[in-house]
């Protein structure tokens, strides 16, 4: 997968439009993942004990990764991610600025 955990990645599709975030996880089976603060559902807990009121917390829902842009920490770009071999070692690469990622 292209966006690895620790990312920080631009939405270009859905409500979160525009809005930029970290990745906190990487969903490489289903082509997700998840970043902070960003994509939130209301979810209801319900009260554990007698007397405990049931409270509505914000979770993060996992996003395609193809609703993303990673910003490129070299040069604040959103871009897309090439891979390059050298040698033995593969790495991902901008390819606004040419920089490893
Ligand atoms: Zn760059």
């Amino acid at each position: 997968m292209k966006i690895k955990k620790g990312d920080i990645v631009l939405i270009v599709r859905g409500k979160d439009r525009g809005k930029s975030g970290k990745v906190i996880k990487a969903l490489p089976k289903e082509n997700k993942i998840v970043v902070e603060g960003l994509n939130l559902v209301k979810k209801h807990v319900k009260p554990k004990r007698q007397g405990e009121k049931g409270k509505i917390i914000e979770l993060e829902r996992p996003i395609y990764i193809s609703n993303v842009k990673l910003i490129c920490p070299n040069c604040s770009k959103p871009t897309k991610v090439g891979y390059r071999i050298e040698g033995e070692e593969k790495f991902r690469f901008c390819k606004k600025c040419q920089s490893k990622i």
